[in-house]
């Protein structure tokens, strides 16, 4: 079955396109925004992305350089922006075709086929996907952290929150995303973030209480620095 990982903020669209690609025996995930695009396009490792260059929270351009840093999963811009500069900043960052909304859903498919098509001709290339620090190596895809030539042990929970984090590299992530994405809880839980992020600084950070990586920004949330 061929993943798709639909990343596009208007749900109308989106429920059009899951009932289009499910009717053709594609595997559907979708993410409403930028950062929980990145995180399932680790996760789920989508054959194909659709990407909106619209989103809440974050370019979409930028999102293409994100995913550039560590995989070649072939990515379809969806766009309502007509302006050729932002094609050419989309196809320079990474992205692999361009469909200008509105689009028909004939095109839009035909297009797709041909974007998992050139990866299924190219030739097999192991695909990176780890993140290196100084102090340590995170493969997104074996879900393991190695430190000084040690595997780190994460709890899930733990995991978790750093593959949101590692996944978004520079990017602010705030309290709220990360309190209902790993514990499924809007707010008044950020306890649980200072226990989970101390945890993992232990694991990872040479100094913990001066982390060079997983930097607090008070009251709104957490980054981290590769
Ligand atoms: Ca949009």
């Amino acid at each position: 079955m061929t993943r798709v990982l639909v990343v596009e903020d208007d749900p109308q669209l989106v429920r059009a396109l899951v009932i289009n690609l499910q009717a053709r025996q594609y595997g559907v995930d979708t993410a409403p925004d930028g950062t929980t695009a990145l995180r399932l396009a680790a996760t789920r490792q989508p054959d194909v992305v659709m990407l909106d260059l619209g989103l809440p929270d974050m370019d979409g351009v930028d999102v293409i350089r994100a995913l550039r840093g560590w995989t070649r999963v072939p990515i379809l811009v969806l766009s309502a922006r007509q302006a050729s500069d932002e094609k050419v900043a989309a196809l320079d960052a990474g992205a692999d075709d361009y469909i200008t909304k509105p689009f028909s859903m004939d095109e839009l498919l035909a297009r797709l086929r041909a974007a998992v098509r050139r990866t299924e001709d190219a030739p097999l290339v192991p695909e990176a996907s780890l993140v290196e620090t100084d102090e340590f190596t995170v493969d997104l895809l074996a879900k393991k952290v190695v430190r000084s030539g040690r595997d780190v042990r994460l709890t899930p929970t733990e995991w978790h929150l750093l593959e949101i984090l590692i996944t978004n590299p520079g990017r602010l992530i705030s309290q709220r995303y990360l309190l209902q994405e790993v514990w499924g809880v809007s707010n008044n839980k950020t306890n649980y973030l200072r226990v989970y992020m101390a945890q993992l600084r232990r694991k990872l950070e040479k100094d913990p209480s001066h982390p060079r990586y997983l930097i607090t920004e008070p009251g709104m949330g957490y980054r981290y620095e590769g």
